[in-house]
């Protein structure tokens, strides 16, 4: 794993951050830590969160996202290669790129900031992609479940994304951020991108020879995502996917406004976790929060 990929606490940069993932026992003074803990892969991991009072949107809760769901891939991808498996997923390969990506609604406004911020050709290209992908997706008629309310239930939301995914599959689009056959935000791309992996080679992985197995993931952090902010807004569970990204901006202008203490979306952050992980018979191990 590249240590640049932790939000860890001795990079100076990260004592800015409102939440951040840290290293060991340390605190920095003024945040609140709070610890979870559990089992993947028969390994034992610890996490320990820090967050400070500060008032936050839902985006400050992203980079800790990822650094946590890149600790819980690769525990599990280390796992699978110590079985045998042919773990062939790497950043150039773009075999998957064509499939359903959902977008939780916290990485939704990053990517907006993201996207603002890059040079003006590559705005245009990516709102034209996505415009062409757009028409593509809703020329055509979507499974029942679109019309469908996916209820907060795993087994529905996982049953539901699915029949999504297959019938996506089916339509050919390419995701609007491949440019020239490489992933144009590798660094920024969702968690969806971060937590799908097969195993099996390249010619398996594109439908050849018997076809590539998916890596299922202890804990899906995307899931956490959408769970956070479901409590946090009291609402149902929201995403969107990357073709829609630019029309998703449009519609909800002010959801990056709402605010929260960084310290109450960090503990419910690690709450879920820890629930998601106990509803599947990973060990946790209570949280405990201290300043
Ligand atoms: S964001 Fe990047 S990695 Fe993810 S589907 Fe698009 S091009 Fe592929």
């Amino acid at each position: 794993m590249r240590t640049d990929e932790l939000t860890f606490l001795d990079d100076s940069r990260t004592q800015l951050k409102p939440i951040i993932l840290c290293k060991d026992d340390q605190t920095p003074v003024g945040y609140i830590s709070m610890d979870v803990s559990f089992d993947i892969c028969s390994e034992r991991l610890h996490l320990r969160i820090a967050a400070t009072d500060n008032l936050v949107n839902l985006t400050a809760i992203v980079p800790v996202a990822y650094a946590v769901s890149a600790r819980i891939v690769h525990t599990t991808l280390q796992h699978h290669r110590g079985n045998g498996s042919n773990i062939s997923c790497r950043k150039g390969c773009n075999a998957c790129c064509h499939y359903l990506v959902p977008i939780t609604v916290p990485e939704a406004i990053e990517f907006k900031a993201a996207f603002l911020k890059r040079p003006p050709n590559q705005r245009v290209r990516i709102l034209q992609s996505s415009l062409a992908a757009s028409k593509r997706i809703l020329s055509k008629r979507p499974p029942e479940i679109f019309a469908t309310k996916l209820t907060s239930e795993i087994s529905n939301y996982q049953t539901g994304l699915q029949e999504l995914s297959d019938w996506f599959e089916g339509l050919n689009v390419t995701c609007p951020f491949l440019d020239a056959g490489e992933c144009s935000i590798y660094q920024e791309r969702p968690l969806a991108c971060r937590e799908y992996f097969v195993s099996g080679s390249n010619k398996q992985c594109v439908g050849q020879e018997g076809g590539a197995i998916v890596v299922e993931m202890p804990i899906h952090i995307s899931e956490v995502l959408g769970r956070l902010t479901s409590e946090l807004k009291g609402a149902d569970i929201k995403s969107t996917i990357l073709p829609f990204l630019p029309a998703w901006w449009e519609q909800n202008p002010n959801c990056g406004q709402q605010l929260w203490p960084a310290s109450v979306m960090a503990e419910r952050f690690v709450t879920i976790i820890e629930k998601m992980a106990a509803k599947r018979s990973i060990i946790p191990i209570s949280p405990s929060c201290r300043r």
